[in-house]
């Protein structure tokens, strides 16, 4: 069983900022639910973890960058329930602080090329041609069941007029789409990846809703950082203690910055923005901040 710690209500963010118009910013703290298995990733590995349970399955499959959140979530939550594990990793073969944890925590790693990779299923067919009880779960833990679980980042959250996220696979803003509609709510999402313009058709996919994507503050593609959004990081961490990862949770909320200072959203608006965790990942390159 994975413990985690118990839900937190949303903080008010008092940030320069984000005040105008009466408008009020709050921020759900999925960060703080566990120390590896953070944020969304949890919330998208909840039902694909009970999934494959009920399946009898007990070897799950992956995939992932080096540096994939998903991944090492997997790992750590794998291990809680004994499942084993098994990844296969983009590119050539490398040493880093992610992919030590994930090997921490028991999970087997294959790097494949990236030809080779571009054929998930392929390679999942091989592999579990010649191991028992395998269970595939996709790149980034996207799909139904994942968007399932994101829905439940909005249980007991009630009195807001938005929700915000980051987007990479679009499954988190799936969810919470789906979600904020019960909710009174408007799930809106800040891509993370240039040119994921499709982005809308990948969450409709999953919960059979138009999702609301703003494609603007991707700052020249995922993972892609330049001194604006590292002062932006530092800014936000010295004026309200809350740190932010430079791929995903800091592009949305300084793109949720740029929306209020444009004045999108109506006057007293009160906006959730969603602290979907990975920190661990990128922490390695705050050693050059
Ligand atoms: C993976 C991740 C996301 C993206 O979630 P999707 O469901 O793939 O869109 C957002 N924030 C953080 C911190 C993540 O690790």
């Amino acid at each position: 069983m994975l413990v985690l710690a118990p839900s937190l209500p949303p903080q008010q963010i008092l940030y320069p900022d984000f005040e105008k118009n009466g408008i009020q910013v709050f921020m759900k703290r999925d960060d703080l639910l566990h120390p590896i298995v953070s944020g969304n990733k949890w919330r998208k590995l909840k039902y694909v973890i009970e999934d494959a349970a009920l399946n009898n399955k007990t070897h799950l499959v992956s995939f992932g960058g080096a540096y994939s959140n998903h991944l090492l979530a997997l790992a750590a939550a794998s291990a809680s329930y004994g499942f084993k594990t098994t990844a296969f990793i983009r590119g050539e073969p490398v040493q880093n602080h992610m992919l030590g944890l994930c090997r921490t925590f028991g999970m087997q790693l294959h790097f494949v090329s990236r030809s080779a990779y571009l054929n998930k299923y392929q390679l999942y067919e091989d592999f579990a041609s010649k191991n028992e009880s395998t269970y595939f779960i996709d790149e980034g833990g996207r799909g139904v069941l994942a968007a399932k679980g994101c829905e439940e980042i909005l249980h007991g959250t009630t009195g807001y007029t938005h929700v915000v996220c980051a987007v990479g696979t679009g499954t988190t803003l799936a969810g919470l789409t789906k979600a904020a509609a019960e909710f009174n709510m408007k799930a809106e999402g800040i891509c993370v990846l240039k040119g994921a313009e499709d982005m809308i058709h990948e969450v409709e996919l999953l919960v059979g809703e138009k999702a609301t994507i703003h494609h603007q503050f991707h700052r020249g593609g995922y993972a892609k950082t330049d001194e604006e959004l590292w002062r932006f990081i530092r800014l936000f961490a010295q004026k309200t203690g809350i740190l932010l990862d430079q791929v995903y949770t800091a592009k949305m909320m300084m793109g949720l910055a740029m929306l209020i200072e444009q004045g999108y959203y109506p006057p007293n608006s009160r906006i959730l923005a969603i602290h979907t965790g990975g920190l661990l990942g990128v922490l390695s390159e705050f050693g050059n901040t």
